[in-house]
């Protein structure tokens, strides 16, 4: 199981898709959404919007 590289809490797949879209595609440590959050200064709230967003466009870093 993949872990955030920051807290080292483990990782969904949701937030390794995040980190991938928001920071870097090829990235291969990724960031738990509780720090990527501290990372852009927003709320963990706004990132979980994010991620149902790019759900809906399709994206194929997230589970459909
Ligand atoms: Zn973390």
């Amino acid at each position: 199981m993949a872990r955030c590289i920051i807290c080292g809490r483990e990782l969904t797949s949701d937030e390794i898709g995040l980190h991938k879209k928001l920071v870097n595609r090829g990235a291969t440590e990724h960031e738990c959404i509780t720090c990527l959050a501290a990372h852009f200064r927003c709320t963990e709230q706004r990132l979980r919007e994010k991620i149902e967003e790019f759900r809906e466009q399709g994206c194929t870093l997230f589970n459909q």
